[in-house]
């Protein structure tokens, strides 16, 4: 296999809204040079669908043929606006009725039973994917492009068996994967493979947690070592800041892997959290793209590390945070006490953004809907050495995110200064846990203040 001759191009759930977006995207595919592997969320809308599906399912049997009409509805007027020729359309149909006969008898099974384990919710939600790439195919077709549709819990993807929020096991998925992807490129028919699943060691349905296509396609990316990867959706994408919050946000032209990984956990979340992880070991670069506004250049993201002139790439918030404190006159005494504590929280699939701690406080930043549970996996702990432990709410983090933040002197104080300027109260500060990233915490109502501050004193006076 020429490594260098595959570019793998992963189309957003909002790239696939309508008939003018998807004949966009098959206009991409189409003018490919190298060999077109293609990745693609559900449609847009469709996840969220099959999601309030099973709730409503799970309540009243009835509300299954509502679901049902829906999903119909909406990818028969898709394939209907896209299709111009009869066989095409009439074959495409047929594949996806099949497919949402499926999540009928699914959606049955969850009703009857008044059950939803989080297996079948994982497989209920696939099908989005699966109807989607069955329609893009149906369109490829009728632009005269043949393809293949493969679905991704076929294929070796192995995945850990957490089926809401899956990691891929990059090692036995390569492993797996070598002979499919030999005899895709040689057959030279353009794969479409559906995004956001695996399968578990027992080959189950996973699925990687909301936006999780991204990390599919880089996951894909890296099964074929291609020579790109292309994430196109419906949005600016990368900025120097939030552009709601700053007029002057810029869209950011190159960030390194360290760079977008952080800001993956901020801000508009652009990509999901763990794309870069498996394209990191090929150096595979990544551009995503603005599908919406084809003449914007989009990001390109890099192994290298690349020193701005102003250090500081993007300035990014997470309001969606909470603070644990964890109080004990001799925390400071007990080794290994943070770890158990992360490691607890982490096997029940909790993201840690930060911790700092004192001689007598630890202090752990979470997501917010995580809040209940980790104070209850937390309170486990409690005893001799944690006498006490609360909760922070209504803060903010900031990100301020660029390579050589650290190297360069003077940029911490800058940081400080611009933020008492403007007469804001530092909660908490870190530097140095990444060599990319300063964190700082502020109330959530100054978040504005403080990253306009910033934004006029490192990017655009
Ligand atoms: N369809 C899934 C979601 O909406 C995965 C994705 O779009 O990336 O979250
Ligand atoms: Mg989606």
């Amino acid at each position: 296999m020429e490594k260098n001759n595959i570019k793998v191009i992963k189309f957003g759930g909002d790239c696939l809204s309508d008939s003018k977006h998807i004949l966009k995207a098959v206009e991409i595919i189409l003018s490919e040079k190298q060999f077109p592997v293609v990745v693609v969320s559900a449609m847009e809308g469709i996840t969220e669908l099959l999601i309030s599906g099973i709730i409503k399912a799970k309540g009243r049997e009835t509300n299954v043929n509502e679901t049902i009409s829906s999903l119909t509805e909406f990818h028969y007027n898709i394939a209907q606006e896209s299709i111009k020729n009869d066989k095409v359309f009439n074959k495409t149909i047929q594949t996806f009725t099949t497919l949402i006969k499926k999540v009928e008898r699914l959606l049955y099974g969850v009703s009857y039973t008044e059950e939803v384990t989080e297996a079948v919710k994982a497989y209920i939600l696939s099908y989005g994917e699966r109807i989607s790439a069955a329609i893009l195919s149906g369109v490829l077709e009728d632009n005269g492009t043949e393809s293949t549709v493969i679905e991704t819990d076929k294929i070796g993807l192995i995945t850990d068996d957490n089926f809401e929020h899956a990691t891929v096991n990059l090692e036995e998925f390569k492993r797996n994967f070598n002979f499919h992807a030999h005899s895709i490129y040689n057959a030279g028919i353009i794969p479409i493979f559906t995004g956001f699943f695996g399968s578990s060691p027992e080959g189950k349905v996973t699925t990687f947690g909301r936006g999780g296509a991204d990390y599919s396609a880089s996951v894909i990316a890296f099964g074929f070592e291609a020579n790109e990867l292309e994430i196109w959706k419906c949005c600016t994408g990368f900025t120097s800041a939030d552009p709601d919050i700053v007029k002057e946000a810029i869209i950011i032209d190159k960030l390194s892997y360290f760079e977008a990984a952080e800001l993956s956990y901020f801000g508009k979340k652009i990509l999901h959290p763990l794309t870069i992880e498996p394209i990191a070991s090929h150096e595979i670069p990544i551009t995503v793209k603005n599908l919406c506004e084809p003449k914007s250049k989009g990001t390109l993201i890099v192994s290298d590390a690349y020193v701005e002139e102003n250090v500081v790439k993007s300035i990014s918030q997470n309001d969606n945070i909470v603070m644990i404190r964890i109080h004990g006159t001799g925390i400071g005494y007990k080794p290994g006490l943070i770890k158990n504590l992360s490691d607890a929280l982490s096997a029940n699939g909790i993201n840690i953004f930060s911790t700092l701690s004192s001689q007598t406080t630890i202090n752990i930043i979470i997501e917010n809907n995580f809040a209940e549970e980790a104070l209850e996996i937390l309170n486990s702990f409690k005893g001799k050495i944690i006498e006490k432990i609360d909760f922070v709410r209504n803060i903010a983090l900031i990100a301020i995110i660029g390579e050589g933040l650290l190297r360069k002197r003077g940029i911490f104080g800058r940081i400080l200064n611009s933020i008492s300027n403007v007469k804001v109260n530092v909660e908490m500060a870190s530097a140095g846990a990444s060599e990319v990233a300063i964190y700082i915490i502020v109330q959530k109502e100054e978040v504005p203040d403080v990253i306009n501050a910033l934004h006029k004193e490192f990017i655009k006076p």
